[in-house]
């Protein structure tokens, strides 16, 4: 795979993308943070618990992705590592919060040295229970350990959705318009149909036609381009398989091929005015 061939983010960093990501973060990681104590406190289901633990680094890293966004950071390393912060300083609130619900509302902390102190406490004789089980001491710290990490890996890896467009440079805006072509027949040889694209020809891609009616596999091919310039095009594609489990309920599973390939505006123009087919006639009506 020739790498240059694809699109990627320039590293450049907007001006108020920092504090954008900071502010929009930490205010949904504080105010969350309180209802997440309570939540973790006062949830009867263990299992709930370790959703809303996941649920709660998402949004955190939801609303710093937004901040990325706003604030036009083109590095996914910068918005990841602004996520992970974000995530640290939510499950810090959550603590906060947590202690206070837990010792019913008599012990408000802020310190990091007092929160691991009356920590290793509570730690001594348990917070929580499962199947007759109480963890405590290392275990129970280690599961602490755990929802730390668990928090700020949702946050960082959540928040850099934010800028999963393209930007243009040139522009200086994300790339917005999009088209989908699906569904398309499957791509039967990924290896070869990436080769043929990467040197320039398309007609992989125009070369599919509609797929049967009711077909369990399909390819989708995605344009996007620049709508205020004659730069930046590319094409995406991917193949999803539908099957069906016993209960007749379907599951898709898309698997990427081709992930924002630089196309010019003559190929860009080719593939979407490409005539779509179907590959077998329509059932006949009984
Ligand atoms: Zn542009």
């Amino acid at each position: 795979m020739n790498k240059a061939a694809y699109y990627k983010h320039s590293g450049t960093v907007g001006s108020t993308g920092p504090i954008l990501m900071t502010v929009l973060g930490i205010l949904t990681g504080l105010i969350g943070g309180v209802i997440y104590g309570f939540a973790m406190q006062y949830c009867p289901l263990i299992y709930l618990n370790a959703i809303i633990m996941i649920g709660f680094g998402c949004i955190v890293g939801v609303a710093t992705g937004m901040g990325a966004k706003k604030g036009k950071v083109r590095s996914n390393t910068v918005v990841m590592i602004f996520g992970a912060i974000t995530g640290l300083i939510a499950i810090y609130a959550g603590w906060i919060s947590w202690i206070y619900a837990f010792t019913q509302q008599k012990i408000l902390i802020f310190s990091p040295l007092d929160i691991f102190e009356v920590a290793t406490i509570i730690a001594e004789k348990g917070a929580w229970s499962i199947k007759g089980a109480t963890p405590t001491g290392v275990v129970l710290m280690g599961l602490w350990g755990i929802e730390l990490l668990c928090v700020v890996g949702a946050a960082s890896y959540i928040a850099k959705n934010g800028i999963s467009q393209p930007f243009c440079e040139r522009c200086d805006k994300w790339v917005e318009h999009e088209v989908l072509l699906t569904p398309l027949t499957p791509i039967l040889d990924p290896g070869q149909f990436i080769v043929k694209l990467e040197s320039g020809d398309m007609t992989p891609i125009t070369e599919l036609v509609l797929p049967p009616v009711n077909s369990k596999i399909y390819s989708t091919v995605t344009l996007e381009h620049c709508d205020s310039c004659t730069e930046n095009y590319f094409v995406s594609a991917t193949i999803s398989t539908i099957t069906e489990d016993k209960d007749k309920k379907e599951t898709t599973n898309t698997v990427e091929i081709l992930k924002r390939l630089i196309i010019t505006r003559n190929q860009f123009d080719e593939i979407k005015s490409m005539k779509l087919e179907r590959s077998d006639s329509q059932p006949s009506q009984p």
